[in-house]
């Protein structure tokens, strides 16, 4: 996958999200504050206007770089670090890439995971992102004969299958954890993102065709 491949696979991503804005606002509205559909939607737009600057861009980590420090910058609070780290975390301190292959693209998430379990202090089983962004990591790495088809399609279904668990769970952060066990029952909100995330990225590949 070239950058110019990533950007749009990137951009894919903001779109869907974009467009799932009041379904994440409706899952976050349950036991957060609401907002977690606008926040990721305004954050996604910045990376979109990000994104469109780097035309004639060579090197694939850049994007990654772009869309998470847009992402930070613009949405702010816990989440704004959460899922800027996301995006960016891993691509710090790589070396320039003109290629990324499927073992690159799981390497960067799983270093990524790495930074926002770091930042974040939240580990699998807290009701967070990270439930659902864990599993698709090791489904990612643990992908046999990968193409980027088979390994984001492993990347969804870990991810919605860690979404969904998060239901029984009682969270550990964020206005949920004052909830206790009121909470049990509903999704996390942040899980249900990265689920839409991967099966964006999985959706893209699949229309493009021509990506292995
Ligand atoms: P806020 O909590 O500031 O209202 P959002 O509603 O946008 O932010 O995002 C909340 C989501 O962020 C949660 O559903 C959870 O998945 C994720 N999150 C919050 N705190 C952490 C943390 N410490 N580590 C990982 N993910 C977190
Ligand atoms: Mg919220």
């Amino acid at each position: 996958m070239n950058a110019a491949t990533v950007c749009q696979l990137l951009l894919s991503v903001a779109d869907s999200l974009i467009a799932s804005k009041s379904y994440l606002t409706d899952v976050d509205s349950s036991i957060g504050d609401g907002d977690h559909g606008i926040g990721m939607a305004l954050g996604m737009e910045n990376a979109k206007h990000a994104l469109a600057e780097l035309d004639g861009e060579t090197n694939c980590y850049v994007p990654f770089s772009k869309m998470g420090q847009a992402m930070l910058m613009s949405m702010g609070g816990a989440s704004g670090v959460i899922f800027g780290t996301m995006f960016m975390g891993g691509a710090k301190g790589k070396q320039p890439a003109e290629d990324l292959t499927t073992a690159a693209f799981a390497q960067l998430m799983e270093d990524s995971l790495n930074m926002v379990k770091k930042r974040g202090g939240a580990q699998v089983g807290d009701k967070t992102m990270i439930d659902a962004f864990e599993p698709a990591v090791l489904a990612m790495k643990q992908c046999a004969n990968p193409s980027f088809c088979s390994m984001f399609d492993a990347a969804q279904q870990a991810a919605e299958a860690g979404m969904l668990a998060t239901k029984e769970m009682i969270a550990k952060f964020g206005r949920a954890k004052s909830l206790m066990e009121r909470a049990v029952g509903h999704q996390d909100a942040g899980a249900t993102s990265v689920y839409l995330i991967f099966h964006a990225m999985h959706t893209f590949v699949v229309e493009r065709g021509d990506l292995i």
